[in-house]
């Protein structure tokens, strides 16, 4: 397997960056997903890698390779694509041996690969059907295990899941994870599922308009979002932000809303609240690190009932601030009457800050 390096890649057509000047290093035996909403630049950032279109400009390393005139077949990469492109005619072990013939690899090795990718997947009962007569999922199977014949060095996938139902997705999820952990192969993932790359990826690559907006484990992403835009595109339900001014100074410095109520602030948060630009603040908070009250209490923040979720374990109460609704959330026995008057108290030590003009962090 083999490390990936992107430095200052840029793709542009005309004047539309779909990849704006990113540099990522993807280790390698590492999982990485690119996360980010339609249109941000993942696709195009991942077929770069491929050598299916063209650089404007940066380099882009393999290994200790620079790769950036290398044909895609030179690469030493395997792709998979969310619409498998089996060839229907062809039994799965033809589909599987395909690439191998192509390389005209002797036929006993052929079949010992096949078999061998066949185990790993656990298709070896499939081998002599064809596609139609194989479910979505073991159809997936096979496009996986395509790409494993060919022991590439690194593994490009672009939403492999997507055509996939819910309940399919969350178990080719955890075959995924285990498939890279067996082979500790160097994974690239194109998803717009955020969802896919905290449960799968060891780092996330979350990007938009074509720029590379942070990059680091789940958790870090989770829980230090660099800016407003991760910070709402990571995490389901997604992270409530208020906006609000910075008032009074020092460790007594408070956020109001637009809508007159006042949040205090522990002296650690109105520290950083005083680096905000001209006092503009954007509060952010978790649904788990919100309490809710029924009753006006010290410290808390006035809003009422908009609509009530329940899930099963968990339900989720939206709540109109006037100028913002946050999301908490509350066990299943807690009963709330749409319109009904609450006030919510921000857990400070879990409390995120931004710049209200900048929406960046405040650390
Ligand atoms: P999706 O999840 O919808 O596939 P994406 O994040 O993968 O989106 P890209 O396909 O990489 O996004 O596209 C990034 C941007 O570049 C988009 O604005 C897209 O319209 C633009 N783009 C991509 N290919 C071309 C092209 N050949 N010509 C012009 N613009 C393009």
């Amino acid at each position: 397997m083999a490390q990936v390096v992107l430095r200052d890649v840029v793709k542009n057509y005309g004047d539309i960056y779909a990849v704006d000047h990113v540099s990522l290093t993807v280790e390698d035996g590492e999982f990485v997903a690119l996360v980010g909403p339609s249109g941000c630049g993942k696709t195009t950032t991942l077929n770069l890698v491929a050598g299916l279109i063209e650089l404007s400009d940066g380099e882009i390393f393999i290994g200790d390779r620079q790769v950036n005139d290398l044909d895609p077949k030179d690469r030493d990469i395997a792709m998979v694509f969310q619409n498998y492109a089996l060839y229907p005619n062809k039994t799965i072990f033809k589909n599987l041996a395909f690439p191998l013939k192509m390389r005209k690899l002797p036929g006993a090795e052929i079949e010992k690969k096949v078999r061998a990718a066949a185990k790993l997947l656990d298709i070896e009962h499939l081998l002599e059907r064809r596609p139609r007569e194989l479910s979505g999922g073991q159809q997936q199977r096979v496009a996986l295990g395509r790409a494993l014949v060919r022991d590439p060095r690194v593994f490009l996938m672009d939403e492999p899941l997507s055509n996939l139902d819910a309940k399919l997705r969350t178990q080719m999820r955890a075959e995924l994870k285990r498939f890279h952990q067996d082979l500790n192969a160097t994974v690239i993932y194109v998803t717009h599922d955020q969802m896919e790359a905290v449960t799968m990826a060891d780092k996330m690559a979350v990007m938009s308009g074509g720029l590379l907006q942070q990059y680091d484990t789940p958790e870090r992403v989770f829980e230090h979002p660099v800016n407003t835009f991760v910070a709402s595109f990571v995490g389901s339900p997604a992270m409530s932000l208020v906006p609000g001014r910075v008032v009074g100074d020092g460790t007594g410095a408070a956020i109001e809303g637009p809508d007159g109520w006042t949040c205090p602030l522990s002296d650690a948060n109105a520290r950083k609240a005083q680096a905000a630009t001209g006092g503009e603040i954007v509060l952010g908070a978790r649904h788990s690190t919100i309490r809710l009250h029924r009753e006006a209490a010290p410290g808390t923040v006035p809003g009422r009932v908009y609509t009530v979720e329940p899930t099963g374990d968990i339900t989720y109460a939206h709540v109109d601030l006037g100028s913002a609704t946050v999301v908490v959330s509350v066990t299943p026995d807690v009963k709330l009457g749409l319109d009904q008057p609450v006030w919510l108290e921000f857990d400070q030590h879990k409390l995120h800050l931004f710049d209200g003009k900048t929406g960046m962090a405040l650390a």
